[in-house]
């Protein structure tokens, strides 16, 4: 039995469910994957976690009674586990997320539904194992015509696992999706993280009732929103860096019947651009890329939160209305909510706050695991 040291079970207390290896006395014998009992200092078990024998995260707690014993029962607690997660989903659209990883109870495990096709990541060895099987009863259970699976992801390699992305099911990666009342384009071998921003997909919808007028959609990648607002009727014009993300916007407004200006350009750029134009929009949405990506460059992100914002605000008309986000895992809101108050006071504007939104209910967090809440949004009015 592994027993973890004074330090890691004041850890474990605070609900947090990932287990260092330094919170370890001693390493057990054990397969990567392999799911074990771990004890507090005293020898009381007090839960079950993935092991690992690679990562600095040597466990990740599953919601299982630990009074399971034997490598059968535990193993049907998990699958347990996975249905658990997509009953849950029952009153989810057609284009959600299946299983979000720690926050189902299931580490590093992945599965998006795309209508007709799936897509997952195993991102731990104890989601990897059991990938066959894991398939076998998404397959069963949703007989899709596309199965990929992306473990395209570099902490894939923290755990000691290749990098790797296959079509485990299909002949072709690309499908129709439903979104809200429209049909989109995603590839789920070529497309971003699964095949799309899933994670988007309520606060798209809340972000087309809310907009009106001329609307920008900066970062606009396929057209998320700019799909919804042009959906609306309202006059979008989207700007992308990405040549082959405004190629993808385009498919998508062709085969939904809807017009989109597309600019292929950088956002900080088009943004001074239009200010020196004098051009004004009633609507702007922000979603870009995470600016900050480590903990060490929280500064210089903020400064590029506060940068874009600070623009926006000063292109919007009074009465006008900003929808900006953050997916920085590192920013936590009250951050981010900061920075878009200075830019505001910056710019000199009055901004109210509608509403303030999170990833899809299909994306839970983890309460006792503040980074997983990672996706924040502001919808701002402005005087
Ligand atoms: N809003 C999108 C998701 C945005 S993802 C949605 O609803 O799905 C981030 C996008 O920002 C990517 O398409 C990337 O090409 C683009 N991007 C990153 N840096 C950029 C920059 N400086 N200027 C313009 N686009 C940028």
């Amino acid at each position: 039995m592994i027993r973890l040291t004074p330090k890691g079970y004041r850890r474990v207390c605070q609900g947090h469910p990932w287990i260092f290896r330094t919170d370890l006395q001693g390493q057990p014998e054990a397969e990567p994957g392999t799911l074990l009992p771990y004890a507090a200092p005293d020898g009381r078990v007090l839960g079950i976690g993935a092991w690992s024998a690679t990562s600095s995260i040597a466990l990740r707690a599953l919601p299982l009674d630990p009074k399971l014993s034997s490598p059968a029962e535990i193993d049907a607690g998990y699958m347990d586990l996975l249905r658990a997660a997509i009953d849950r989903r029952a009153a989810r659209p057609e284009t959600c997320r299946l299983c979000n990883a720690d926050a189902d109870g299931l580490p590093g495990l992945i599965i998006d539904r795309y209508g007709s096709g799936i897509s997952l990541q195993t991102l731990t060895y104890a989601a990897d194992i059991r990938l066959n099987k894991i398939v076998q009863y998404l397959e069963d259970r949703f007989h899709p015509e596309i199965i990929a699976l992306r473990n395209d992801v570099k902490t894939r390699e923290m755990e000691g696992l290749p990098q790797e992305k296959k079509l485990l099911k299909g002949d072709h990666s690309e499908l129709l999706s439903p979104i809200g009342d429209l049909m989109l384009y995603f590839d789920l071998m070529e497309g971003q993280k699964t095949g799309g921003f899933i994670d988007q997909t309520d606060n798209r919808l809340a972000a087309a009732a809310f907009a009106q007028g001329d609307c920008l959609d900066c970062f606009c990648y396929d057209g998320g929103f700019s799909m919804q607002m042009a959906h609306k009727g309202l006059n979008v014009t989207a700007v992308d860096s990405s040549a082959k993300a405004i190629e993808r916007l385009k498919r998508n407004a062709e085969y939904n019947h809807l017009t989109v200006n597309t600019l292929e350009a950088n956002v900080f750029d088009a943004l001074r651009q239009f200010e020196s134009e004098g051009r004004k929009f009633d609507t702007i949405v922000l979603d870009p890329p995470a600016f900050v990506k480590s903990r060490a460059a929280v500064e210089s992100g903020r400064r590029a939160y506060k940068e874009i914002n600070l623009r926006a605000f000063k292109l919007l008309r009074a009465g006008g209305r900003l929808v900006t986000c953050s997916c920085s895992a590192h920013m936590r809101r009250p951050d981010f909510e900061l920075t878009v108050a200075e830019a505001a006071a910056d710019a000199h504007r009055f901004a109210r706050v509608i509403d303030r939104k999170s990833a899809a209910p299909d994306h839970p967090t983890l309460l006792t695991a503040p980074e997983t809440d990672y996706l924040k949004v502001l919808m701002i009015e402005v005087s």
